[in-house]
Order: structure tokens, then sequence, then C-alpha cells
């Protein structure tokens, strides 16, 4: 199959929703990572969304809408829902929420992205629109069209064109299934700002459920990667220092705190930069054939989302000061 690249003007966009209408898989930029998208009421365009990212059936989908009003066609919000949907929709965060109707028996995750040409396309559309992110399974998610084409091309139909994905790690899953909202997995929004809007503390599901999800890597590009992580940001850049020179040609990915001077790869000046960056880094490495990545992670509490993606690309986690004393 022939992927096409749509502009994304009004011509791109009506040809990339009449494919979507039809069945086809069309991915497209959103403001946290490039999305698969396919009709979710068409159960042979989902089934086709997990072949072509080689996903696990029991990983549900995301399903995008263009408006905070749609939520309560799919779901039934509750008033928490309302709330969080006002204060931070467009945006990077999904609810989870009881399904309506057909979904009535389920739980359904819901997000309204905050990227004019994703809204657009979804209004053409026209359909409920689920759209996982646009990596095959088990790697690192695309923030561009060209790596959604290098990722998925001659898998899907088309790839809207856009800028590179502004957050640049996947959405924030935020559970209100239950009486106490529970973080599912970190992203662009922070448990504090939830927490701020509801009034009361959120819980944080992804920490009891590290380590099943420590046992497969995740986000994880076909290189060595390793974790250093620690509090002591000066034993941090020296365990960095003597993970790279034993390996010529390895990667840094982290702040610039503690780089080791002349470092290659990604030295990020802010939390914000290192997660735009990410993916694309370890892409990077990937296609240059480093054969080695230290990733190190922030130490602020801001970066759950950067932290959770690097601590799963790597699989595993070794403490700097275990690996200084090796
Ligand atoms: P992705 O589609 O790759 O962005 O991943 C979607 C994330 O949302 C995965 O972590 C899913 O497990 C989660 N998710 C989707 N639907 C549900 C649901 N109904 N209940 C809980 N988690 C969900
Ligand atoms: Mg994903």
């Amino acid at each position: 199959m022939r992927t096409l690249l749509l502009a994304p003007d009004a011509v791109g966009i009506a040809r990339g929703a009449a494919l979507l209408r039809a069945g086809g898989l069309v991915a497209f930029p959103t403001e946290t990572v490039y999305g698969l998208g396919a009709n979710a009421a068409d159960p042979s365009a989902v089934a086709r969304v997990y072949a072509a990212k080689g996903r696990p059936a029991d990983n549900p989908l995301i399903v995008h809408v263009p408006s905070v009003e749609s939520m309560a066609e799919w779901a039934v919000p509750d008033e928490r829902a309302r709330e969080l949907s006002k204060r931070f929709w467009p945006g990077p965060l999904t609810l989870v929420l009881p399904g309506r109707g057909l979904m009535a028996a389920q739980t359904l995750a819901l997000r309204m992205p905050r990227h004019e040409h994703a809204l657009s396309l979804l209004r053409a559309a026209d359909r409920p629109i689920a759209a996982p992110s646009a990596n095959r399974s088990g790697r690192p998610s695309p923030t561009s069209a060209r790596a959604t084409l290098s990722e998925l091309g001659g898998r899907i139909e088309a790839v809207l064109d856009g800028q590179d994905a502004e957050v640049g790690i996947e959405s924030t899953v935020l559970d209100l299934t239950e009486p106490q909202a529970a973080i599912l997995r970190p992203g662009g929004i922070s448990s504090e700002e939830i927490g701020q809007v509801l009034g009361e503390k959120v819980g944080q599901a992804a920490r009891h459920a590290r380590s099943p999800g420590v046992r497969y890597r995740h986000y994880a590009p076909d290189v060595d990667v390793l974790l250093l992580s620690g509090d002591d940001r000066s034993a941090l850049r020296a365990a960095a220092e003597q993970a790279l020179s034993a390996r010529g040609g390895s990667w840094y990915i982290g702040l610039a705190d503690t780089a080791p001077a002349g470092a290659r790869g990604l030295v990020a000046a802010s939390v914000s930069d290192l997660q735009k960056a990410l993916y694309a880094a370890l892409l990077h490495a990937e296609r240059e054939g480093a054969p080695l990545v230290a990733v190190l992670p922030p130490a602020s509490p801001e970066a759950a989302g950067v932290i959770d993606r690097m601590v799963r690309a790597a699989g595993k986690e070794v403490r700097a000061r275990e690996d200084l004393e090796e």
C-alpha cells in the first residue's frame, strides 16, 4: 500500500476525512504526539489499527472528539469530568468514563486534542475517531510527520502533514470511573493541576501498577538504553561520563546539569524541551546505530510524564551509586 502525505489544507483534510469514513487509517498531528486515526464505530477499521501497530488486543484505544459537548454523546460525564474538560480541553488530558449507548457496558477513554488540523479532521470525519499513538507497539511515538511515515508508511492509507508535536509525550490518562480519580498514565497535565481543579488528592494507579509496566519495554528504540537515576546530580553526571566513555559514539539524553562536557545527543535546557525532543532523540540514536543511549531523568515532580517514558524506554533502572561502585 502506498501511504499518501496529505497537506493540512481544506483539500487534504476533506480527503483524510473521506478515507476515515470509508474505514481507512489516517495518521494526524496532535499537540502530544502523532495519532493513528480510524473510525471507532467501524470494527474492521479498529481491527486494522491493532494490526498496523501490532498492538495487544487487550489494550483499548482513546476516542478523540472535536468538542467538550461531544463527550456526552459517547460517555456519561460526572461533575468532575465536566469541570476537568472545561479547564483542560482541548488539551493533553484523557478521561476514562462509563460508556453510553452501545458502549454502556464498558468504560471509554476520551480526549479533545488541542490542535487545529486534528480538530478540523475530526469535525470533517463526523465520526468518533479512535487514535492511539502512531508508533508500532512498544516503540517511541512519532512526533513529526516524517517519523510517522517511517514508522507506519506502507501500512496505512495516509498521514496528514503538520508541525512537530509541541508537548512531545502522550496525554495524561485519568480514571474517573471510581470515587477517587486516579492517574493511569502520567503525561502532559500533572496530577497537581488536576488535584487543584477537583479540590482533592488524585490517586496514582500507575505507581501501583509500576512493576507490571516495567516488566515490558515500551517507548523503546532498537538500541541499548541505560537509565541512570539518583538524587545526587553530580554523581549522576559522573556515572553518565563513565557510561558514555566506555562505548564510543554513545548518546546522552537528559538535562544540561547532568550532561558530561561535549556529550552527543539531547542536552535539554528545560523539562519541557526534554519532553518535547525525547522521542525524536531516541529514534535519531536508533537511526545512527548508537552503541548506547544513557538517559537521565530530571529530578522535578512536574517531570512525572517524561520520567515515566524514560524508565519504560530503558526497561530497567540502574542507580547511579551502584553503577559507580561496579
Ligand atoms: P495510546 O492509544 O497509545 O495513546 O494509549 C492509550 C492509553 O489509554 C493506554 O495506556 C490505554 O491502556 C489507556 N486506555 C484507553 N482506554 C481505556 C479504558 N477504557 N480504560 C483504561 N485505560 C484506557
Ligand atoms: Mg501509545
